[in-house]
């Protein structure tokens, strides 16, 4: 298997260049943004839970995430030739709960993607988004700013996490879609 996480902001493109690099690798995406967004969507417990932290762009508690993931890996894991993650780890707990999860399965973690996106830009990029995602988080200013703010304080340091494993590469995400998805397949096929 191949698992790779696309690691990056908010508004930094991981859903984009994750439905391309479905396309090309035939891995099975894990967004736990867009997982959660269903279970709201359908109203379940799991739904109604997260509500509150996506509402406020604060990250859903810790357990939660990775019990979603936990449950999406058996789901799939017969039928994947492996995984892209996206909007998961957010925390270091996360990351070793996933490292965990991973080796019970015999499997790992081969790489982390990470996309650079200037401040401003990644405003630019989620307001614009806004006008269509339907997603009260991404047309309040202050919840743009928590959002960036969570991701600087609790996020980051999963990058820190996985650098230290030698599994680290960061991109330069501005620039056509094309030419930034060129980047990160190179990447990728490294790490095949
Ligand atoms: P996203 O679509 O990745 O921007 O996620 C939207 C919201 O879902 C985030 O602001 C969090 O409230 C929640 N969320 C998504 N993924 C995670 C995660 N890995 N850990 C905690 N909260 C998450």
């Amino acid at each position: 298997m191949l698992n790779i996480i696309l690691f990056g902001p908010p508004g930094a493109g991981k859903g984009t260049q994750s439905e391309k690099i479905i396309d090309k690798y035939k891995l099975t995406h894990i967004a736990t943004g867009d997982l959660f967004r269903k279970h709201l969507g359908e109203g379940t417990d799991l739904g109604k839970l997260a509500q509150k932290y996506m509402d406020e762009g604060n990250l859903v508690p810790d357990e939660v995430v990775i019990g979603m993931v936990d449950e999406r890996i058996k789901e799939t894991k017969a039928s994947s030739y492996g995984y892209i993650f996206d909007g998961f780890p957010r925390t270091v707990p996360q990351a070793k709960a996933l490292d965990t999860l991973l080796e019970e399965k015999g499997e790992k973690i081969a790489g982390m993607i990470a996309l650079d996106v200037p401040e401003e830009e990644l405003k630019k990029r989620i307001k614009e988004r806004g006008k269509t995602s339907g997603r009260t988080d991404d047309q309040d200013e202050a919840k743009i700013e928590n959002r960036i703010k969570v991701y600087q304080e609790e996020t980051l340091p999963v990058a820190n996490y996985y650098d230290g494993e030698g599994k680290y590469v960061k991109i330069h995400g501005v620039g056509s879609i094309d030419e930034i998805f060129d980047k990160i397949s190179s990447e990728i096929d490294k790490l095949k």
